[in-house]
């Protein structure tokens, strides 16, 4: 009993114009059946009339913002019933009204529930093992990089750190929304948010927790939510008929019954609430459940635009080929070695994120070659790296940049193998083959897309046209643009007459057309790359198949969105149709109206659930 007064103790005070409301009308029925009847239609009168002008004070509020509400319609609702009389369903209409507030805010925390609990599991202790192997716990914020961490059986690492003591299992399910635990081994990186398996591991880290995998997603996530959407483009395009009607059925009912009663009959039974929180609603829900599917998207216009894109553009590298390529081999030319060719490769290649780079450090640190001292290092996005050696010019990357117009020494290589180039001072000093694989799951996703509808599919890559167009072809892909540097792919997505364009990329050097698309997916776990910034959609599980997930995921709560707005309508409609002929009673019309409203916000909240 003490519990339950205390919680409706929290709910009045958290909502004080809804319990204001209710307490008006427990205190207006009491008084009535003590025979007061009078002076609880005057106080009535008067509370609805202050709610009215509120609400009307805020609508010119808007108005003045430039936007113009579906208010109109409870401030016209009450108004008329006022002034004929009927005090008892404008208080109905007063408690939708403050109610619209309460329920929008239950709703929407429903809706962000899945967000808020991945928010709330951030980690906040680290156990630092000290050079005497004393553990002592500390702040996640005072971890520094170097800094040696225990973390004990099923706890979440708490920053992103190489395993000293592998192999162990980590559940990445939170950070990646794969649900089947992955091995890592002594050397390997663990990201933050990862849970550890049943044995405590050591961690050296390698990232301060504001840098940090988890909190990075965190961050991303906080922002899209705090975002306020703008969803009010249905709700625009329907607002200005939908008051026009109920206007116009109103001033029907009245002229054909000659009763101004008829008129608020017909007014109480507009409501604006599925339009204004039901749609909204959906959309939160549906970004909630997008990212505990691993796809964090940013904004609302970015999950309309992605429920139906009419062109979908690849990256190739990185994108539709494997997240991890290996080095097959290195051919250094006649008077160079192996080691001379991945030393000075690995040089360059040393601070560029794209993943061949990658690729070509972690093969020289396994062969235990050091990367050259280079100076001057300059990545050329899309083509590959310039440096200096003593002053020697240094070239690393695809074969045409690096020969610049000389005669390839090499024979062709098969298809499926991708070369680096390496010259010094002008001279072609070797190269280094690559395999390359396409992703597994590319062609299903390429499909899935076909049979979704997409009308354009194409292929945006900086490699060369053989190799493109083998790849494009075991996809399914028809259309392939090579040879391209990043602007060529801005201006090709920017160009592209077939709306909205959905730009898939690895989120290291395709910023620039990432931002040109009407959506810009970035691929890959690592969520915090600078093309994730200019990115709408983060993929944050290296798998491409979460494409068509989100793709799901968007069209399913725009369904529902539209459809809470239709649903609300159309029973809105009906009721002022009904109350035009006279057989709904005021305060029967103010109460179902308001069973409209729970049923399509309720319905809204559909959206948290995945699709089949
Ligand atoms: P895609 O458009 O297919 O993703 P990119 O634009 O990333 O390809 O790069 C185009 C080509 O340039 C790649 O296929 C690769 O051969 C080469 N390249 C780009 N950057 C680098 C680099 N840092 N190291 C080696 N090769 C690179
Ligand atoms: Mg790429």
């Amino acid at each position: 009993m003490r519990a339950v007064l205390l919680s409706i103790g929290r709910r009045v005070r958290r909502f004080p114009s809804v319990s204001a409301t209710v307490g008006v009308g427990l205190v207006a029925l009491i008084m009535t059946a003590a025979g007061l009847g009078e002076v609880a239609r005057i106080g009535v009168t008067v509370f609805v009339i202050g709610i009215a002008a509120l609400q009307l004070w805020q609508m010119v509020r808007q108005f003045r913002g430039g936007h113009w509400g579906l208010d109109v319609l409870s401030v016209l609702a009450i108004a008329s019933t006022v002034a004929v009389g009927e005090y008892w369903a404008a208080l109905v209409v007063a408690l939708m009204i403050t109610g619209g507030g309460a329920l929008e805010s239950y709703a929407s925390a429903r809706a962000r529930s899945q967000m808020d609990a991945l928010m709330q599991r951030t980690p906040r202790v680290a156990h630092r093992v000290d050079d005497s192997g004393t553990v002592s716990d500390i702040e996640v914020d005072a971890v520094m990089v170097g800094d040696v961490l225990l973390v004990k059986p099923g706890e979440m690492v708490p920053v992103d750190g190489e395993l000293i003591d592998g192999p162990a299992e980590f559940d990445q399910s939170s950070i990646t929304g794969e649900s089947l635990p992955v091995e890592l081994t002594t050397g390997a990186t663990a990201p933050s948010g990862s849970v550890n398996g049943d044995r405590a591991i050591r961690l050296r880290a390698v990232s301060i927790a504001g840098d940090s995998q988890y909190q990075l997603i965190v961050a991303l996530v906080a922002d899209a939510a705090s975002t306020k959407a703008r969803f009010v483009r249905i709700a625009d395009r329907v607002s200005i008929p939908f008051t026009g009607v109920a206007l116009g059925l109103a001033a029907l009912g009245w002229a054909l019954s000659g009763d101004p009663v008829r008129a608020a009959e017909v007014l109480v039974a507009a409501t604006p609430c599925p339009l204004l929180i039901a749609a909204p609603v959906a959309f939160v829900a549906g970004m909630g459940n997008a990212a505990r599917n691993g796809v964090i998207i940013k904004s609302g216009d970015s999950l309309e635009a992605l429920a139906h894109p009419r062109t979908v553009t690849f990256d190739k590298t990185g994108t539709l080929t494997g997240g991890a390529p290996r080095v097959e081999r290195i051919d250094p030319v006649a008077g160079t070695t192996v080691a001379q060719v991945l030393s000075l490769a690995a040089g360059a290649e040393a601070l560029s994120p794209h993943v061949l780079a990658r690729a070509v450090v972690d093969a020289a640190a396994e062969a235990g070659i050091a990367g050259d001292d280079l100076t001057e290092v300059r990545e050329q996005p899309g083509a590959g790296v310039l440096a200096d050696r003593a002053g020697e010019a240094v070239r690393v990357g695809k074969p045409a940049f690096v020969l610049d117009g000389r005669q390839d020494p090499f024979p062709l290589l098969p298809l499926g193998d991708t070369a680096i180039a390496v010259s010094l001072a002008g001279i072609i000093i070797g190269r280094i083959v690559l395999r390359d694989q396409i992703r597994p799951e590319a062609r299903g996703v390429v499909a899935g897309l076909r049979a979704l509808g997409v009308p354009r599919i194409a292929m945006l890559t900086g490699d060369a046209e053989r190799t493109a167009f083998h790849v494009a072809e075991q996809l399914g892909i028809d259309e392939v643009h090579a040879d391209l540097l990043p602007a060529d792919k801005v201006r090709i997505v920017a160009a592209a007459p077939e709306r909205p364009v959905v730009m898939v990329g690895d989120g290291v050097n395709d910023a620039p057309v990432l931002a040109a698309a009407d959506v810009g997916v970035a691929m890959g776990a690592r969520g915090a790359t600078a093309a994730s910034e200019s990115a709408d959609v983060v993929i944050l599980l290296d798998n491409l198949d979460r494409l068509d997930v989100a793709i799901a995921i968007a069209r399913r709560t725009m369904r529902i969105a539209t459809q809470s707005i239709w649903i609300g309508i159309g029973l809105s409609l009906a009721l002022m149709l009904a109350a035009t002929t006279g057989v709904v009673p005021a305060i029967v019309g103010a109460l179902a109206q308001e069973v409209i409203d729970v049923v399509t916000i309720l319905n809204g909240l559909r959206a948290m659930r995945n699709p089949r």
